[in-house]
C-alpha cells in the first residue's frame, strides 16, 4: 500500500490551553528533524489542532512511521490514502478499494466515520458515514457493522483534500523534547542512567551528559559504551553533548583521605557538584540520575540526602519507585540493554568498599570531606578543565571541544 501522507495525534499537548501553540511548534520542529534521516522530501504542517506530515513523492513508509515512532509527543501515526475533493461516487469506489488492499481478510467488524472539515461538501458526515457503509458491506459481505467497538475504524477527513486511514500505529506520547527546557544527564555505563534520561526526555526534556571517566583505571570501551549509550538515546531525542570529564584525582583523592565505608557516597557528591557547575554553565535547569530507592548503599534515604546536600538545582530520579526488573523493562524497549550489559568497567565499581554505609549521617560525611578542603577546589577546577565535549546523535558523533588534560597531560 502506498501512503501520501500521515496524521499525526498528539494527547497531552492538546490540554495545554494558551500555550499550546509553544508545544505544537515544538513537536513541529522534532518531527522535521526526525524526518531529515528519512529519504524523500516531506512537508509537515499544522491546521486546526492537526499536524499531517506529506511526502512530496515517493517515500518508504515503514521508515517515515518508525522516524516518527521516537518522536516524544506523538501518540498515534495514520499512514493515509489521500485524494483530491471528489464527488461522491468517486469517493465511495477510492474507499471500497483502499480497504480493500489495507484487509484481504475482511472477517471482521467496522465503522465508518467521516469529519466533514469542508462544509461545501455536498453530503453531510452522516450521510457519507451511512453511504460507505453500505457500500463497503455491498462490496465485502464478509464485514459486519459494530459501532461500539469495530476491529477496523475507516476515517474519512474531508478536508483541503480527502484523506483516508484505518491504522493508528502508537507514537511513545509524552512531550516534545525541548519544551520543558534542558537538563544535565548524569550518565554511566549501566542499565538505569540511560534509561532515566529517556524518561525525562519523553516529559520534555532536551538532554545534555556527564560521564565521570577514571583512565587509566577505567578503559576506553568504557567512554565508547557511554558514547553508545547517548547515541541510543539520542534517537529519540536529538543531538546529546556529552561531558567527559577525567575524575581520576578526585576519586584517588576520597580514597587517599575519607573512610573507605563512605566513598562511593563522597564520589557521588563530588560528581553532583561538577555535574550542577556545569550544568548552569550550560543551561540547564537541573539534574538527571538514574538512582532507584535502595538499590545500593548509595541510594538509600539517607544516602540521597546526603547527595543532595550538595546541589541547589532540583535532582530529578525518575526511576526512584521502580524495580530493576522494569527498568530493564523500559531499557529493552528503547533499545539500550544490550549495550548498558557489556562488561567494561565504570569508575563506581573500581573504587568500591567492601562494606558501605547504608545509614551516612550528613555532619559526619561533612566532616570526613574536610580532610579535603586543602586540594579539593584545585581538583575541582583541573576536573572540569578536562571537560571534553562530544556531541552524540544517532548517526555518529563529533567532538566539539578535545581535552585540555591537566592531570595527564594530554590524552
Ligand atoms: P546505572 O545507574 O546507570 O545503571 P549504576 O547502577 O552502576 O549505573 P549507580 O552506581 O547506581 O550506577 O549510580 C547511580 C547514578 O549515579 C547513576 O544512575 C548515574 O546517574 C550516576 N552515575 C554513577 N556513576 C557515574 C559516572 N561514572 N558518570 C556519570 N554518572 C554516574
Ligand atoms: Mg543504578
Amino acid at each position: 500500500m502506498e501512503y501520501q501522507s500521515f496524521l499525526i495525534k498528539y494527547a497531552e499537548i492538546g490540554v495545554k490551553g494558551k500555550n499550546r501553540y509553544l508545544f505544537e511548534d515544538a513537536l513541529v520542529q522534532q518531527m522535521r528533524i526526525a524526518l531529515k534521516k528519512c529519504s524523500g522530501a516531506f512537508t509537515v504542517h499544522r491546521t486546526s489542532g492537526r499536524i499531517f506530515v506529506e511526502a512530496k513523492g515517493a517515500c518508504d513508509t515503514e521508515e517515515v512511521v518508525n522516524a516518527l515512532q521516537h518522536v516524544f509527543g506523538i501518540v498515534g501515526v495514520c499512514p493515509m490514502a489521500e485524494r483530491p475533493i471528489e464527488p461522491y461516487p468517486e469517493l465511495e469506489k477510492d474507499v471500497v478499494a483502499f480497504f480493500g488492499e489495507e484487509y484481504p481478510d475482511r472477517h471482521r467488524t467496522f465503522k465508518v466515520h467521516c469529519r466533514r472539515q469542508d462544509k461545501t461538501y455536498p453530503m453531510n458526515s452522516q450521510e457519507i458515514d451511512e453511504a460507505l457503509g453500505g457500500a463497503l458491506l455491498d462490496a465485502y459481505p464478509e464485514l459486519k457493522v459494530d459501532v461500539h467497538h469495530p476491529d477496523v475504524m475507516v476515517t474519512v477527513e474531508i478536508r483541503e483534500k480527502i484523506y483516508i486511514y484505518t491504522h493508528i500505529l502508537p507514537g511513545p506520547g509524552g512531550l516534545p523534547v525541548g519544551s520543558a527546557g534542558k537538563a544535565m544527564l548524569l550518565l554511566s555505563g549501566g542499565i538505569d542512567s540511560p534509561v532515566a534520561g529517556w524518561m525525562m526526555a519523553k516529559r520534555g526534556l532536551k538532554l545534555d551528559a556527564v560521564y565521570f571517566n577514571a583512565p587509566p583505571y577505567t578503559s576506553e570501551r568504557a567512554l565508547q559504551k557511554v558514547e553508545d549509550l547517548a547515541a541510543e538515546v539520542a534517537a529519540y531525542t536529538g543531538p546529546i553533548w556529552l561531558h567527559n570529564i577525567n575524575f581520576t584525582e578526585i576519586q584517588l583523592a576520597i580514597y587517599d583521605k575519607c573512610p573507605h565505608d563512605e566513598l562511593t557516597i563522597i564520589m557521588r557528591r563530588f560528581m553532583m557538584r561538577i555535574a550542577e557547575k556545569i550544568a548552569r554553565g550550560t543551561a540547564c535547569g537541573a539534574l538527571i540520575t538514574g538512582e532507584s530507592l535502595g538499590q545500593v548503599a548509595s541510594q538509600t534515604m539517607r544516602s540521597l540526602e546526603c547527595t543532595n546536600a550538595v546541589c541547589t538545582l532540583p535532582v530529578f530520579r525518575p526511576l526512584i519507585g521502580f524495580d530493576k526488573e522494569d527498568i530493564v523493562t523500559v531499557s529493552k524497549k528503547i533499545g539500550t540493554y544490550d549495550t548498558s550489559i557489556l562488561p567494561y568497567e565504570d569508575c563506581c565499581t573500581i573504587f568500591v568498599a567492601k562494606h558501605p554505609v547504608t545509614k551516612p549521617i550528613l555532619d559526619v560525611i561533612e566532616r570526613h570531606e574536610h580532610h579535603l578542603d586543602d586540594i579539593i577546589g584545585e581538583m575541582v577546577d583541573k576536573a572540569l578543565e578536562t571537560d571534553e565535549i562530544i556531541i552524540v546523535d544517532a548517526e555518529g558523533k563529533r567532538v566539539l571541544k578535545h581535552r585540555e588534560d591537566p592531570l595527564t597531560g594530554g590524552m
